[in-house]
């Protein structure tokens, strides 16, 4: 029988194919008696299984945003892959500088959130719920809002009687979100 291989995304070191294996995707130009890659990206990262069309994502935007990690003890963590120049995977959950105070923003499950937050004289009430008028922030849209206070394209957004408008987010003078 014919064997095919499942190309799930291209080798961010050398452009060549990243095939599906046994236990994760690996370049194809690393296989062989004279391999000249050795891209390996594992299927299980901090105690989550990637999914195939997770894993393509991350190879083709070189960063991905999930949910669901989970630490030796069993705590559940949010995390930003990002690939390290060598290939190997950077786990973090710093996401940019925050706009109200310059304090370092954080990814959780639910909020973007400000590391200034519990600050004794000053604490940063700085939050981005990842859910905002029923719609979903991708990890695009939420980098488009740190870094230039808005989002780029309009969404279908909802209010509680369930009409839906189109809408980009931004801020209120206070760095609070609204729709623009
Ligand atoms: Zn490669
Ligand atoms: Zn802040």
């Amino acid at each position: 029988m014919d064997s095919e291989k499942t190309i799930i995304g291209q080798c961010p070191l050398c452009g060549g194919n990243v095939v599906k294996t046994l236990k994760g995707y690996a370049c194809e130009n690393s296989f062989g008696d004279q391999p000249s890659c050795s891209f390996f990206l594992f299927s299980t990262i901090g105690n989550r299984r990637i999914s195939d069309a997770e894993a393509g994502e991350f190879l083709s935007k070189k960063k991905i945003l999930l949910d669901g990690f989970a630490t030796k003890e069993g705590k559940c963590f949010t995390s930003i892959l990002l690939f390290n120049p060598d290939g190997s995977v950077n786990m973090t959950s710093q996401i940019g500088t925050c706009p109200k105070c310059g304090g370092t923003l954080y990814v959780g499950s639910r909020s973007v959130s400000c590391n200034n937050f519990k600050h004794p004289e000053n604490p940063c009430k700085f939050t981005i719920w990842r859910n905002t008028s029923g719609h979903d922030f991708s990890l695009e849209e939420l980098e488009a809002l740190i870094s230039s206070g808005a989002t780029a394209t309009p969404v279908p957004t909802y209010d509680n009687q369930g009409n839906c408008q189109q809408h980009r987010f931004g801020f209120n003078d206070n760095k609070e979100i609204i729709r623009l």
